[in-house]
């Protein structure tokens, strides 16, 4: 018989991106075990990260709390070009990569059918209220390439229409180090729409 507060913290941990009920359970035991202090530890970061983390009130990253407005929003050296990602993991990511000086917008998710998911449930009017305050001259859609954020694309495009702005969305191309001959057919085809002048 399993203890209550055990399921519990496996209930907890299957709600992550990404862990399915046996890695909530492989966890849950490794959290448990005795001689450990990574239940301790993890307890108290996550705790810390509660009492000084947020989503920043306009664009959605990971900001402190004492600093929202994030960095990003404030920087005003930023072009004033906002990049439309899905999560706030996306931000991330794509300043890692560089080449990207503007802004960004988390929408929270994306139109999901299955999920629930509804046009309400993206922080959208957040982005036409930005499109007025901000001048923004352009939105860039960066989504992911699965069907649900495809379909989230063309709704985003068909609501950012009206407003005037220019609206694109990052190109599809072969991925970094792989052959035309292991592209699967849809990337394929997208890559070769999506072709550019030598630069
Ligand atoms: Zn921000």
């Amino acid at each position: 018989m399993i203890p209550t507060p055990f399921e519990q913290m496996v209930r907890m941990l299957a709600r992550l991106p990404a862990i399915g009920r046996r890695s909530a359970e492989r966890i849950a035991f490794k959290l448990i075990r005795q001689n450990e202090t990574l239940l301790t530890d993890l307890t108290a970061s996550l705790n810390e990260a509660h009492r000084l983390l947020c989503s920043c009130s306009r664009c959605g990253a990971v900001t402190l709390r004492e600093k929202d407005p994030c960095g990003l929003c404030t920087d005003s050296t930023r072009d004033p070009v906002i990049c439309l990602v899905e999560d706030a993991a996306d931000v991330e990511a794509i300043e890692e990569a560089g080449g990207f000086h503007g802004r960004y917008h988390v929408l929270g998710g994306k139109l999901s059918p299955m999920k629930g998911t509804g046009p309400g449930d993206l922080r959208l009017n957040l982005l036409k209220q930005r499109n007025g305050e901000e001048h923004i001259r352009e939105v860039v859609i960066a989504l992911n390439t699965d069907v649900e954020s495809d379909a989230t694309a063309h709704f985003l495009r068909d609501q950012l229409a009206p407003l005037g702005v220019r609206c694109t969305r990052l190109a599809f191309g072969l991925p970094a180090g792989s052959g035309v001959e292991y592209a699967d057919a849809v990337t394929l085809s997208r890559a070769m729409r999506g072709r550019s002048d030598w630069s």
